[in-house]
């Protein structure tokens, strides 16, 4: 349960004064729906007002805090001109200038003949010193209510300035003192302050310099954050190796006998992983493992060999893809080599139901079956095995840290190797799976010819309708993709129903359409027309994207391609390709293509580079979005930013590992601190892997 203490900052933000619902729609786009939500938000910029010149000497240009006396009123000379107040200090006049001002609440704010303190941008007009629409403006017996210095935060459109400081300076006072999970060693050598104290701080900068990530109090607050993922993973790894793995040898019969089923030789890249993963799972701990590879790099393979090591080890393997046309895929690739060795496999979908799942469930059960090809369904809990040893989550950005253990938990000390296309750099994959080991394969089969990708103008879609009819008269198989945006669901599938309709017409009987709205067997029956005929063409929406493998297809037309984002066009390319023969992508767009478009899709043409297009993607998006996309499963941070915080995240690492090591339960009155920074950092879940959570 969480600690009390942190209630207020859990609570809805039309808790604070001032918020009613719709503000409170606009914050939650802002920052999020929770007073902490705001607390989060921290300042990018600052106003100082501690620039308080006499008028002689006053800059223009600058944010000044000057006392003047007011002289008197000037209304407008005419109807859309300002109205402007007089005033002087003595040393020179200053005009306070009004556009669409009310006049009462004018004479009110600035009596003639009264002293004000007024702060705002000085501006100089004609050779006169004015003020346009002054910030603040206060009777000079108030003038210690004037901030010295104000923080500028982020905004939204519907949202000022002065409303959002309000809100989250309100935000902030309710953040309440918390224990130290600190090391009282590494507060002093950082600099770093108390967890209340550095939001305060970075809530109030003082100067442009403690803007700067660096800062002890930025700099703590995103180590804090950085110390809950991390501790959350090492938990999470903890709990697993606590449920002891086992031994895993295999004695090669089965690998043996599927390396000579394959019409191909391994990759040295292949060996190696699958040599890495035997090598691991033959340890008596629980393996933990990322398989990282491009697109097309093979490694349905090397999963394959691990998951008939499990077998010749005596016990019963699972794998998990991320859609039913991808279970199924790797299903009939598998199972003829499987009944050809004599093992009983099945297949477990959402689909599968009634009396068939029912015999498959028992086959498992009772381990008449030793391998299981399936999605979700699989860790569904009537899903019983009679001994898994381990489970192969296929294209894993797609599943989350919990799912991965469901299915780890249907057996005892179960092996977990994780397959993605997603080239995440070193430092994400610790935020995103904490320490896990990972194999790389770093080279694509022989023989590959890179694609040979275009980008071509809308306007030249009768070119390009040409060309692919000569392509299918030549025996070439064709993805036509066709995009699908969320936002508008209904419209681009009406785009893809249409393409299809057209290519139909163009090409009777040889087009088949799959879309993600589409009942299972008719995905099946579209995927199996194109795979093994009499469909030569492919219309899809994205639902292509992952894994899918049909060697025959060598040409790929993506409509509407500056709509896709980098990594998803390099994954959909990968489509293509896989056979010898040599392959093309045309990339339409629909013109005018913006700059940044322009480049991404040039980034294509020239690279074939998965990594290399994961980069640049991150250039010209921006670090945050790498991390923010939806799909990537990869953990988004709110105060630490993995560009600028790099060294403090393998400290952050090992801290964690060193906690663990001396209180694994997080006993005690650190330990209680450091559930609070568990809690603060809503890692909820990891504080239930706790014996006495
Ligand atoms: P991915 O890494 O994208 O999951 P796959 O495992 O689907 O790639 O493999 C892509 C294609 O390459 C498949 O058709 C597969 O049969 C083939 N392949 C895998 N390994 C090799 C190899 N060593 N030599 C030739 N072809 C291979
Ligand atoms: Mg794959």
């Amino acid at each position: 349960m969480r600690p009390d203490n942190l209630n207020p900052l859990f609570a809805e933000i039309t808790t604070l004064p001032g918020v009613g619902p719709r503000l409170a729609k606009l914050f939650e786009r802002l920052a999020g729906p929770r007073v902490i939500d705001l607390c989060w938000h921290l300042p990018s910029g600052l106003i100082d007002r501690r620039y308080r010149p006499s008028l002689a000497e006053a800059v223009p240009g600058r944010i000044a805090t000057v006392k003047v006396r007011v002289m008197a009123h000037q209304a407008p000379h005419s109807p859309k001109g300002p109205w402007k107040v007089l005033c002087t200090d003595g040393t020179r006049d200053i005009d306070l200038v009004y556009f669409r001002a009310n006049q009462d609440w004018l004479r009110k704010l600035l009596p003639d003949g009264a002293w004000c303190v007024v702060s705002g941008k000085l501006e100089s007009y004609n050779d006169r010193l004015q003020m346009n629409r002054p910030d603040h403006v206060v009777p000079v017996d108030e003038a210690e209510s004037l901030p010295a210095v104000e923080s500028v935060y982020p905004l939204t459109t519907g949202l000022v300035a002065r409303v959002v400081q309000k809100a989250v300076q309100a935000a902030v006072a309710r953040a309440p003192a918390l224990p130290e999970w600190h090391d009282a060693s590494i507060l002093k050598a950082r600099k770093w302050p108390d967890w209340r104290s550095a939001l305060e701080a970075a809530h109030h900068p003082e100067t442009e310099a403690d803007l700067l990530p660096e800062m002890p109090p930025r700099q703590r607050l995103a180590y804090d954050e950085l110390l809950a993922n991390q501790l959350a993973l090492a938990l999470i790894r903890l709990k697993q190796k606590r449920a002891a793995g086992r031994s895993q040898k295999g004695d090669g019969h089965l690998v043996e006998a599927a390396l000579q089923a394959l019409p191909f030789p391994l990759t040295a890249s292949q060996r190696t992983a699958f040599a890495e993963i035997a090598a691991d799972m033959a340890e008596p701990h629980r393996m933990l493992r990322l398989l990282q590879g491009d697109v097309g790099s093979g490694k349905t393979v090397v999963a394959l060999l691990a998951m008939l090591t499990a077998v010749e080890a005596g016990q019963q393997a699972a794998l998990m893809a991320p859609t039913e046309i991808l279970a199924r895929q790797h299903f009939n690739t598998i199972a003829p080599l499987a009944t050809a060795a004599g093992i009983g496999i099945e297949l477990l979908t959402g689909r599968d139901k009634g009396a068939a799942r029912k015999r498959a469930l028992e086959r498992l059960a009772d381990g008449r079956a030793l391998l299981a090809i399936g999605t979700h369904a699989l860790f569904q809990d009537d899903v019983l095995f009679r001994d898994l040893g381990l489970a192969v989550i296929d294209e894993q950005h797609r599943f989350g840290v919990h799912q991965r253990l469901q299915l780890a938990a249907k057996g005892k000390g179960v092996d977990v190797l994780v397959t993605t296309a997603t080239p995440i750099p070193r430092t994400l994959v610790l935020t995103a799976y904490g320490d896990m080991e990972v194999s790389r394969l770093t080279e694509k089969p022989a023989g590959r010819q890179p694609v040979d990708t275009r980008t071509l103008p809308l306007e030249r879609l009768s070119e390009v309708v040409g060309a692919v009819g000569r392509a299918i008269e030549q025996g070439a198989k064709v993805y036509w993709v066709c995009p699908l945006v969320e936002e508008s669901e209904a419209v681009d599938l009406a785009d893809a129903e249409a393409r299809y309709g057209a290519l139909t017409e163009r090409f009777p009987g040889r087009v088949a359409l799959v879309h993600g709205r589409m009942k299972g067997p008719e995905k099946d029956r579209a995927m199996k027309a194109f795979a093994e005929g009499p469909a030569d063409i492919l219309v899809a929406t994205t639902v292509i994207e992952v894994g899918v493998d049909v060697p025959a297809a060598t040409v790929m037309v993506i409509e509407q391609a500056e709509r896709f984002g980098l990594a998803q066009l390099h994954q959909l390319r990968g489509r293509i390709g896989r056979g010898g023969g040599r392959s093309t992508c045309l990339l339409l767009y629909r013109p005018p293509l913006g700059e940044t478009a322009h480049e991404r899709l040039k980034i294509l043409r020239e690279s074939d580079d998965g990594f290399r297009i994961a980069e640049e993607d991150l250039r010209l998006r921006g670090a945050g979005d790498l991390l923010g996309t939806q799909q990537s499963g990869l953990p988004r941070f709110r105060l630490a930013d993995l560009a600028e915080h790099a060294d403090l995240l393998p400290m952050a690492r090992d801290h964690a590992r060193l906690i663990l090591e001396r209180d694994p339960d997080l006993q005690g009155d650190r330990g209680a601190a450091l559930r609070t920074l568990l809690y603060l950092f809503e890692r909820d879940a990891a504080v239930r892997y706790l014996r006495s959570g």
